[in-house]
């Protein structure tokens, strides 16, 4: 079943220790459709400005993913420039330059409101309501946001994560959102406002899935090199969804296994910069790299 995304489609520039890049295609609109369109068709809504080459999307087109509610406007596209030093697990961000992004109206084309499963990925969440307000009953739904948003729109966020199934957040957020230094605790109070799950991410240590009743932790693919973490949390959050949308019913074990297939296809975003291999990377790459997370996460019965 397809997957609506409505997030920031940007330029980017990254600086890690192992390299940069300048303005290279990023956002979070982006790094999901990128993820999800492995698993299952996907309708994006963004804003870029005159200065986007269209050929730096059109790996998207050829992955199927649906172009038109991505709105081209006169201006200069979104920029975001961002530092990780050695630990990268802390994102700094240098640059945040809105430009067409400011104005920003998320319009769903009519023949989206039906689309079954939502994906409101970071954006202001007053944006994020107002796309919630235009989807007609979807099956299931799922949001991002980020510091900033928690810091200077608080009530907005806690407003929506009452509205939405699934919450993806990442550990330092959780601890800011919910004023504690435990994720358990954080987890736990973000559940209370009504999800069904909240998905903490927690970087090079992997990602933890909490419910009312269960409790899943996938780690990371142990890679040796990781080259530039941004787009992990998007990419991770494509392969989760895309997963669960191809699924027949989304009982316990397939959010488990959609854990697992988010946390395959963010670790191959990880070893470029960038979306570059995201732009290549194949389905059977996935499902071979999620073979390997079985074998290292099996210790038989106990
Ligand atoms: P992630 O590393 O998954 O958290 O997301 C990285 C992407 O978020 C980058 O490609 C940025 O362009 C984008 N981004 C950074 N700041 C913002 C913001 N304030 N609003 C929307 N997107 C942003």
């Amino acid at each position: 079943m397809s997957i609506l995304v409505v997030g920031s489609a940007a330029f980017d520039d990254i600086e890690t220790p192992f390299g940069r890049a300048e303005h290279v295609l990023g956002g979070s609109s982006i790094y999901f459709s990128a993820a999800a369109s492995l698993f299952s068709p996907v309708r994006l809504v963004a804003v870029v400005g005159d200065d986007m080459p269209e050929h730096a999307y059109d790996f998207l087109a050829e992955r199927g993913v649906d172009l038109g509610g991505l709105q081209r406007v006169p201006g200069k596209t979104f920029f975001w420039a961002g530092r990780y030093d050695y630990d990268l697990n802390t994102t700094e961000t240098l640059t945040t330059e809105l430009n067409v992004f400011a104005d920003f109206q998320p319009e769903l084309p009519a023949d989206y409101a039906e689309t079954p499963f939502v994906f409101l990925a970071n954006i202001h969440p007053g944006l994020q309501r107002g796309v919630l307000e235009q989807a007609r009953a979807p099956r299931l739904t799922m949001m991002d946001s980020m510091n900033l948003w928690i810091q200077t729109e608080r009530d907005a966020v806690e407003a929506m994560m009452r509205r939405v199934d699934f919450v993806s957040i990442n550990e330092t957020e959780a601890r800011m959102f919910a004023g504690t230094s435990s994720v358990v605790a954080a987890a736990r109070h973000i559940l209370g406002l009504g999800p069904r799950g909240v998905l903490v991410k927690k970087g090079e240590y992997g990602v933890v899935l909490f419910t009312e009743d269960d409790y899943f932790a996938a780690p990371a693919y142990p890679l040796q090199e990781v080259y530039d973490p941004t787009g992990a949390g998007d990419s991770f959050a494509g392969g989760f969804m895309g997963y669960i949308a191809q699924a027949e019913a989304v009982t316990p074990l397939t959010l488990k296994q959609a854990v697992i297939y988010g946390s395959a296809v963010a670790s191959f975003t990880v070893q470029a910069f960038g979306v570059e291999r995201l732009r290549s990377l194949t389905r059977a790459e996935v499902e071979q790299r999620c073979r390997e997370f079985r074998r290292f996460t099996y210790f038989g019965e106990i």
